[in-house]
Formats: structure tokens, C-alpha cells, sequence
């Protein structure tokens, strides 16, 4: 059975004391799982894990991520801002980011990031932009047509916006090099919430392939190999968590088998997980304000889709417990929601749950990445605040939640 990461009691003592909504992230979860992480790579002595930053932008949780060895992944300015702020900077920030302006590439590099360039027109751009090109520059890749792992379509690529054909690659090499860039790496991202062992595995042997093939090709040995994001998690209760031990080895079999041979033997393994690192450590903390009993059972939470917008977005499934009837009879059938004036706005739509009375806690599990970062601010509604629950027990407030004055900054209409 999927349970919450706190105890009920836990939740009750939290809500009393900081009021809800709010979303709340487990800072041993998040040790304990990059730790399994950097074991399962531990083969690779260059191994690291560039946290996208996109995922949960919280200062307070980039810097547990920091102390287990992690580096960091932007995409924006605010997020190499970020970055900044949580003491990450130089080789420690991988700057991903598509149709980037200028002054995002000047700020990447002043900051010494690893550049990862979408594009073969960025050479240009980031040369101009900058008036040099960095040292090092990692090139993001395409295959196009369709992704597959044991006779399964997994994605499309070919139709994603991200990432340079594969005649580009080498050309943007060759250029690279000729331009006096000294290390480079490639990287592609092809698949998201990816629930098989299989996904990393058959991206590396694709991506080093690439790197011997570029090798012949251009000269250019490329010195690491990100495989980004994409590592799923288990948001149903169905689901089996991926299994990351067989990961590191399956992408240790595809080194060994192609790069070693290729003369690629002090690749460097890097991966840009966001989801994996932090959906099972965060969850969204809500009570319930409302019912209604109409052509339906509704349970109305203070909480909306402008707390966690995957559900009203994707269809995403969340689990979700009451707190203190974990182990009561699911005997009813509920359509969670938001207040937003807005049908999607529903956490689950028929879910089978325990009776629910007003002033219970609900928890949405797995919020921890892509929860509180796409919120939003429709109809006015003011995102909720972000706790973390230490190692010791304690908790800290982490971003407080927004106010209306928050809402009114951005505004200019002047005195009245
Ligand atoms: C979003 C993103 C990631 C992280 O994706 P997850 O699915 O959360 O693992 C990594 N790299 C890039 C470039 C991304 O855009």
C-alpha cells in the first residue's frame, strides 16, 4: 500500500502549526535516493547528477542535492539565478535551454556553466552573444522518428522541438572544433516518466554509438555523455519502482560494450533527473473546506490546480490519503477538487476513498517535482507554501506562501 512519507500525526502537528495548503518535502527521502543513484553509477568515476532545476526551485532543497554531489540543470536566467543562490556554479550548472536569448548564454557563462547547445545555429548565437566561445560545450541530440525499447514505442523525438538531426551533430563538432573548443559532450533527452529499467540502458548505447561514430567522423572525443532526464516514478499504487541498481548496470554493459572498444573509456556519465530525484519526496497537504452532494460526491480542498496543475494538465494520476484512514474501507467514490472556476480543476475524478469529513487532511503524494514549480495564478489564487521536514524531525518553512500583495507587485495602474 503507498503511504505518506510523514505519520498522520506528523500532518495534524504541521497543519496546526503552519496552516494548509502546503507542500512538504522529505529531506532523508531526497538523501537516501540520490545516494542509490550515485551507488548505482558508482562504476563510472565521472558520474554526476545535474538536478533540473525546472522541477523544484527551492534554494533550501537544491542545497541537500548539493551536498550529495549533485550539480544542477537550467534553463532559464532565474534558474542560473537559482542556481547561484544555492552556492552552485561553474561545471556544477549544466545550462539546457532552448531558444535562449542572449543575455541567458552571457549569464551561463559568466557563471562557467557546462553550454548544451539545442541548436547548430547557437554556435553562431552564443559566439556573438558572448563575444567567445566557452572552453567546453556539450551538444543536445535528435535521432527523430520514434523511440524504442523492447518492441514498445516509447516517444516520438521526431517530433519534438529539442535537440540537432544527427548530420548536425557532426557538423556542429566539426565547427566546434575548428573554433578551438577543447572538451565536449553530447546529450539527449527522449523519454519522460519512464517506468522501465530499459530507458537508460538503450539511450547509451544510441548516444555511444554517436560519440565512436563522431569520433571517426570528426576527430572530437567526446569526454561525457548526459543522458538527462526522464526516469519515471511510481505514482499509482500499481506501479513498480525502476529498479535504479539495474539501470547503472544496464548503462555499464552499453559502456563496455561500445565505448571501451571505441578508445571512449574515461567517458564521464551524467544524468539531469528531476522527477526520479524528488516526485516521491514532495506531497501537497490539503483539508478538506467543502462537499457537495449533486450528480456526484464532492470534496472541496483549500488547495487548487494552481498548487499542483499535473492532474488538471496531464490527466495525471495523484494518490492521495487521508490522513489518520490509512487503513479505513475505501467505501466511497469522490471527485476531489480546487476551487478554480475551471471543470479540470479536480485532483481525482471517482476515486475510491474513506469516508472524508470536513477538516480532514488530504495528502497528494508525489508532488515533490513538477508540483509546486508549474503553479500558476488563476482566478487570483495565491500558491501555497513549502515546508521541509529535516532529517531531525524538525521543519523548516522554505518559501512562504503568496500574498495578496504578491499578486499586486507585478501591477502598474496607478495611484488611486
Ligand atoms: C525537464 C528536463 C529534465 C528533467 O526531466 P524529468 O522528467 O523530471 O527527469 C532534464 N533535462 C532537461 C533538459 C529537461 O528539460
Amino acid at each position: 500500500m503507498k503511504q505518506p512519507f510523514a505519520t498522520p500525526e506528523q500532518f495534524a502537528e504541521i497543519a496546526a502549526r503552519f496552516g494548509t495548503p502546503f507542500h512538504l518535502y522529505d529531506e532523508r527521502g531526497i538523501r537516501e535516493n540520490a545516494r542509490r543513484l550515485y551507488e548505482a553509477f558508482s562504476w563510472n568515476s565521472g558520474f554526476r547528477e545535474f538536478f533540473a532545476v525546472k522541477a523544484t526551485p527551492n534554494p533550501a532543497i537544491l542545497r541537500v542535492l548539493r551536498e550529495e554531489g549533485c550539480g544542477l540543470d537550467c534553463a532559464s536566467l532565474t534558474e542560473l539565478m537559482l542556481a547561484e543562490r544555492a552556492g552552485v556554479t561553474g561545471k556544477g550548472i549544466m545550462f539546457s535551454s532552448n531558444v535562449t536569448p542572449d543575455e541567458e548564454f552571457r549569464l551561463a557563462v559568466e557563471l562557467g556553466a557546462i553550454i548544451n547547445l539545442d541548436d547548430i545555429t547557437h554556435i553562431d548565437v552564443l559566439e556573438n552573444a558572448v563575444g567567445t566561445l566557452p572552453d567546453t560545450i556539450c551538444c543536445r541530440f535528435n535521432p527523430g522518428g520514434t523511440f524504442q525499447a523492447s518492441n514498445s514505442v516509447m516517444d516520438t523525438p521526431g517530433e519534438a522541438k529539442y535537440g540537432m538531426t544527427r548530420g548536425q551533430l557532426t557538423e556542429a563538432f566539426a565547427i566546434l572544433k575548428a573554433k578551438g573548443v577543447k572538451r565536449f559532450g553530447i546529450h539527449s533527452f527522449l523519454v519522460s516518466n519512464a517506468l522501465t529499467s530499459e530507458y537508460y540502458p538503450r539511450l547509451a548505447e544510441l548516444l555511444f554509438t554517436v560519440a565512436a561514430e563522431l569520433k571517426e567522423e570528426t576527430g572530437v572525443a567526446i569526454e561525457f555523455i548526459n543522458l538527462s532526464g526522464g526516469i519515471g516514478v511510481p505514482y499509482k499504487p500499481d506501479e513498480a519502482a525502476v529498479d535504479i541498481k539495474a539501470v547503472g548496470a544496464g548503462v555499464r554493459a552499453a559502456y563496455e560494450k561500445i565505448l571501451v572498444p571505441a578508445g571512449l573509456g574515461e567517458v564521464a556519465i551524467y544524468s539531469e533527473l528531476g522527477r526520479y530525484m524528488l516526485a516521491p519526496y514532495g506531497c501537497l497537504v490539503g483539508t478538506a473546506l467543502r462537499e457537495k452532494h449533486t450528480y456526484r460526491e464532492y470534496i472541496g480542498l483549500d488547495a487548487s490546480a494552481v498548487d499542483l496543475m499535473r492532474p488538471a494538465m496531464y490527466g495525471a494520476y495523484h494518490h492521495i490519503t487521508v490522513a489518520g484512514k490509512e487503513n479505513a474501507p475505501a467505501t466511497e467514490i469522490y471527485d476531489i477538487t480546487g476551487s478554480l472556476c475551471e471543470n479540470n480543476d479536480k485532483f481525482a475524478i471517482n476515486r475510491k476513498l474513506p469516508k472524508i469529513a470536513l477538516g480532514d487532511l488530504l495528502v497528494l503524494h508525489d508532488t515533490g517535482a513538477h508540483g509546486y514549480s508549474m503553479g500558476y495564478n488563476y482566478n487570483g489564487k495565491l500558491r501555497s507554501k513549502e515546508l521541509l521536514l529535516k532529517e531531525d524531525g524538525s521543519v523548516e518553512l522554505i518559501r512562504r506562501a503568496e500574498t495578496p500583495e504578491d499578486y499586486f507587485a507585478t501591477l502598474n495602474y496607478g495611484a488611486d
